[in-house]
Formats: C-alpha cells, sequence, structure tokens
C-alpha cells in the first residue's frame, strides 16, 4: 500500500455528539470547523439541549455543510419543560431537508438531580414518543439512572429508529447489557483517554465493535494531551486514536467502522452527506 494512504486527512471521522452552538465557540467556529476537516472529521452532530439550543443547532446545519443536529430537550432542563414547540419545529424542519437527524440530547440524569426525577422520566418518555413517530433515532444522555433508563425503554415507547448511549463510561458488562437489552450504540467519547479510566478501557477492548460510534461532547470531555482546554471536533480523532490502539487495529480500520456505525445509527446523515 501507498504511504499516501495513511496520511491524517485520509480518516473519515464522525463526531457523533457535540455543543457547538453555545458562547465557548462564538468567536472562531470557521477556524474550529476548518481544523475539523483537516483532521478528516467529515460531519458534526451538533445537539439540542432546549428550543433555543435546537434552533440554533438547525441554524448551523444551514449554514455549515459538516454539521447536523439533534433537537431535544437535555434532563438538567426537565422541569416545566413543554414538547408541543418540537412537534412544530420537526415538521418544518424535516420537511425543508434540513439535516436534523435525531432526537437528542434526552434521558436521566440522577448525578445532578437538576430536576425531579418524575419529571426527567415523563419528559425523556414524551420525546422516545416524539422519535418513533417521526422514525428519529434517539441520543441518550444517562447518569447513575440506567436501572431507570433501561425501565423505559422496556415499557415506555419503542426505539422506533434505535439509539445511541453518549459519553459511555461504564463497565463492559453494562455496555453488554445495555447492547443486548436495547440494541443501542455507545458513544465513546475523550475519557477514553484519561489514565484513570481502566474500567472503560477494558470495557472499549471487548464491547462488540459494530456498536461504537465515536464523539468528542465538545466543548467538554477534552481528551489527553489537551485537558484542561476547549475541547472540538478535531479531537475526535485523538479518541480514534485510543481506541484503535486499545483494540489492536489501524486508527484507520477503526475510523472506518465506526463511521459505518454513525451512519446506520444516523441513516439521515446519508441522505444529507456533501
Ligand atoms: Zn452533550
Amino acid at each position: 500500500m501507498s504511504s499516501e494512504k495513511h496520511r491524517l486527512p485520509d480518516l473519515r471521522l464522525i463526531d457523533t455528539h457535540a455543543h457547538l452552538d453555545g458562547p465557548e465557540f462564538e468567536h472562531d467556529l470557521d477556524e474550529v470547523m476548518q481544523r475539523a476537516a483537516v483532521a478528516g472529521v467529515a460531519k458534526v452532530v451538533c445537539m439540542g439541549q432546549d428550543e433555543p439550543t435546537s434552533r440554533a443547532a438547525i441554524s448551523l446545519t444551514r449554514r455549515m455543510p459538516a454539521v447536523a443536529c439533534a433537537v431535544g430537550i437535555h434532563p438538567h432542563l426537565a422541569a416545566g419543560a413543554r414538547t408541543d414547540w418540537m412537534v412544530s419545529l420537526l415538521a418544518e424542519a424535516l420537511e425543508d431537508g434540513d439535516r436534523v437527524v435525531a432526537i437528542g440530547e434526552v434521558g436521566l440524569d440522577y448525578h445532578y438531580d437538576f430536576s425531579e426525577r418524575s419529571q426527567q422520566r415523563s419528559l425523556f418518555a414524551d420525546q422516545l414518543a416524539i422519535a418513533a413517530q417521526h422514525t428519529l433515532p434517539v441520543v441518550i444522555h444517562c447518569r447513575k439512572a440506567y436501572d431507570d433508563l433501561s425501565a423505559i425503554l422496556k415499557s415506555g415507547p419503542p426505539l422506533g429508529a434505535g439509539a445511541v448511549v453518549h459519553c459511555f463510561t461504564g463497565s463492559f458488562e453494562l455496555g453488554e447489557r445495555l447492547i443486548a437489552e436495547h440494541d443501542v450504540y455507545l458513544g465513546i467519547g475523550g475519557a477514553v483517554t484519561f489514565k484513570n479510566a481502566r474500567e472503560l478501557q477494558e470495557a472499549v477492548k471487548l464491547l462488540p465493535l459494530h456498536r461504537l460510534v465515536l464523539e468528542t461532547d465538545c466543548p467538554y470531555m477534552t481528551p489527553v494531551p489537551y485537558r484542561g482546554n476547549r475541547n472540538e471536533p478535531a479531537h475526535v480523532g485523538l479518541t480514534c486514536a485510543a481506541v484503535a490502539s486499545l483494540r489492536g487495529m489501524s486508527t484507520q480500520d477503526l475510523a472506518a467502522q465506526t463511521t459505518e456505525n454513525a451512519l446506520r445509527l444516523f441513516p439521515r446523515l446519508t441522505a444529507s452527506s456533501v
């Protein structure tokens, strides 16, 4: 094989979870996206967390061909949240051919408990129903709430178009259980590069490759060696390299496989690819 095949830009990565609409990227998003392109990041999926951020994410997709988005309400903001805006926004956006590829990020957060748990649960179920109605996959945020997550996924509205548990940092057993019970994908981010993340590294080594996707969760979760700085989509390559080395694969092969997974998870991303 020629050495040209091994240049970094030949990677075709997808950052499946990012927050690009906030003040952190206000001044240099164009440069950030240029660096992502140079690093081989073909697409970035920007998450909604409420109505304004979901609308901002859709606006970004109109301005930047490499950005797709999800719309949804984060569990932190569940208190008093309504979903009626989401239904009309989706009707418009899907009709206009906007790159809305999922409902997210939604779920349960019992670590911070910023909203009452009962409100988180009912908002999560409502958004699962909206996702199923529109045949959209779901991007799930879950912290210290896996039992309730599983209960809702079992008894609530069915996952009509699949889901990803983003920022997965659990054990092999937990990952295996989530895949077996709910057929989900697992989003692997910068945490896998942390020195103290042995349990996660062990899990990522053994979990089924066809269920793993890569993410930055930027501006948060910055991988080594940039920990402490703002995270950005270009850094998804560092996570790719870390996972590849754990699994004894080339970075190129891991990039190709996880990108194939991301396109399977988000079929509308394929349809809207540049
Ligand atoms: Zn997020």
